[in-house]
C-alpha cells in the first residue's frame, strides 16, 4: 500500500501516517519526492485495509500496489516518465534517441573523431567509458578523470549529451559534475550503496540490467534511486548471460514490453552488449525499437579493430550510418521517430 500525501502535507501530518502504519503491525517507509511525499507499506503479505488512512488529514490518496518495488511501478505512476538528460535530449517520448561511441575513451583524437561520426549520422547523445569495469585487472581500465573532460571537450563541439559509467561514489561525483547522464553498469546493478548515491545526486541515471538478474530485480534496484529522491532513471536492456557461447549474452527484447508494463520508467537497448557480435548488432538494434524501446546504445568506433575494448561488438562508422537509416524506418512504422541530433553548439 502507498499512501500519496499531498503537496503540502505537513512533517506532522506524515509522522501521523507514519504512527498509523505502525500500529497496524506494519512497517512505513516515508519516500519524499520532488513534489510530494508518499510513504509506503512493507511487511504486508497481501492487502490491507487503509480505508480508515485515507481519511488522515493530509493525504491524497491510498493506493494499493501489488509490487515489491512501489515508486517505479505502473501502479503508482500510469503515465509514461520522460527523462531529458540534456535540452531536447529525452527518453520515454514519442521521439527515440540514440546514444553511440565507442566503448571506452581512448585518446582526444579517438572520442572526437567518434564524436563527430556519431553526430553526423543523427545520433542524440555521445557513450564512451572513462572508468571500465574489465573483468581482468591487467586489461586497460580507462582514462578516468582525464576521459570525463574528453567527453566534455566532445559536448562543447558536438552538442552532443554524454552518457558515461560510474563505478563508486568517487568516480559517481565526478561523473555528475563532467556528464549528462550516469550510466550505472550491469555489473553494479544491485550495488545498493552505489544506487543510493546517484539517487541523491540528482543527475539522470541510465541503469542496465545485470546480467543475471530479473526484471523484478532490476526494477528494484531502480527503486533504490528513485526512494533515494532521483525520479530520473532510465533502464538499459543489455542481455543476460544464457548458456549457448555464440553470443556473448542473450538480449532479451521481451524485457522491452515487460518493463512498458510493469514500470512507467523508459527503457533503452543496448544490442551491442546484448549480442557481442558485431554482425548481429544491427538487427537486435532494428527488433529492440520495433518492440518499443525508448532508445538504443550502441558501440562505434573509427577503428573498431583497434579499439581498447569491446572492439568485436563495436560497429564502423559506415554500418552505423546504415543503421540509422533503417531504425529510422521502424520508429516511423510504429507512430515513433529518431530524435534529430541536437543542435550544433553556437560559436
Ligand atoms: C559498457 O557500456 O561499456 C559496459 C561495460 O556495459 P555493461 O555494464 O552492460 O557490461
Ligand atoms: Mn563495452
Amino acid at each position: 500500500m502507498l499512501v500519496v500525501m499531498q503537496s503540502d502535507a505537513t512533517q506532522g501530518q506524515i509522522d501521523a501516517v507514519c504512527d498509523a502504519i505502525r500500529d497496524m503491525g506494519f512497517q512505513p517507509v516515508p519516500m519524499p519526492g520532488a513534489q510530494r511525499t508518499a510513504v509506503g507499506l512493507i511487511g504486508n503479505d497481501g492487502q490491507v485495509d487503509g480505508s480508515h488512512i485515507s481519511g488522515m488529514a493530509g493525504v491524497g490518496q491510498v493506493l494499493y500496489v501489488s509490487k515489491p518495488y512501489k515508486q517505479v511501478s505502473r501502479e503508482w505512476r500510469p503515465e509514461n516518465t520522460v527523462v531529458e538528460i540534456a535540452p531536447g535530449v529525452a527518453f520515454g517520448g514519442a521521439a527515440v534517441p540514440v546514444i553511440a561511441g565507442p566503448c571506452s575513451v581512448e585518446s582526444e583524437a579517438q572520442i572526437l573523431a567518434s564524436a563527430r561520426a556519431v553526430r553526423a549520422a543523427g545520433a542524440s547523445a555521445l557513450r564512451g567509458g572513462a572508468f571500465k569495469p574489465r573483468s581482468s585487472p591487467y586489461s586497460f581500465q580507462g582514462m578516468g578523470l582525464e576521459g570525463l573532460k574528453l567527453l566534455a571537450k566532445a559536448r562543447e563541439e558536438t552538442g552532443l549529451a554524454v552518457v558515461t559509467e560510474a563505478m563508486d561514489e568517487e568516480g559517481a561525483h565526478l561523473v555528475a559534475e563532467w556528464a549528462d547522464c550516469v550510466q550505472i553498469g550491469a555489473r553494479n546493478m544491485q550495488n545498493f550503496s552505489l544506487l543510493k548515491v546517484v539517487g541523491r545526486l540528482g543527475k539522470p541515471v541510465l541503469l542496465k540490467r545485470g546480467m543475471s538478474a530479473t526484471i523484478q530485480e532490476l526494477l528494484l534496484a531502480a527503486e533504490y534511486v528513485l526512494a533515494a529522491g532521483n525520479p530520473n532513471v532510465i533502464l538499459c536492456e543489455r542481455g543476460v548471460r544464457g548458456f549457448d557461447t555464440a553470443t556473448r549474452n542473450l538480449f532479451d527484447v521481451s524485457a522491452i514490453p515487460l518493463v512498458h508494463k510493469l514500470s512507467h520508467l523508459p527503457i533503452v537497448a543496448d544490442p551491442s552488449h546484448g549480442v557481442g557480435v558485431r554482425e548481429h548488432v544491427p538487427s537486435m538494434a532494428r527488433a529492440a525499437v520495433a518492440a518499443g524501446a525508448d532508445g538504443l546504445i550502441i558501440e562505434v568506433h573509427p577503428n573498431p579493430d583497434r579499439a581498447m575494448s569491446d572492439g568485436a561488438q563495436t560497429l564502423f562508422v559506415e554500418q552505423f550510418e546504415r543503421l540509422m537509416g533503417e531504425v529510422g524506418t521502424i520508429a516511423a512504422a510504429i507512430g515513433r521517430s529518431v530524435a534529430p541530433a541536437p543542435p550544433a553548439p553556437q560559436r
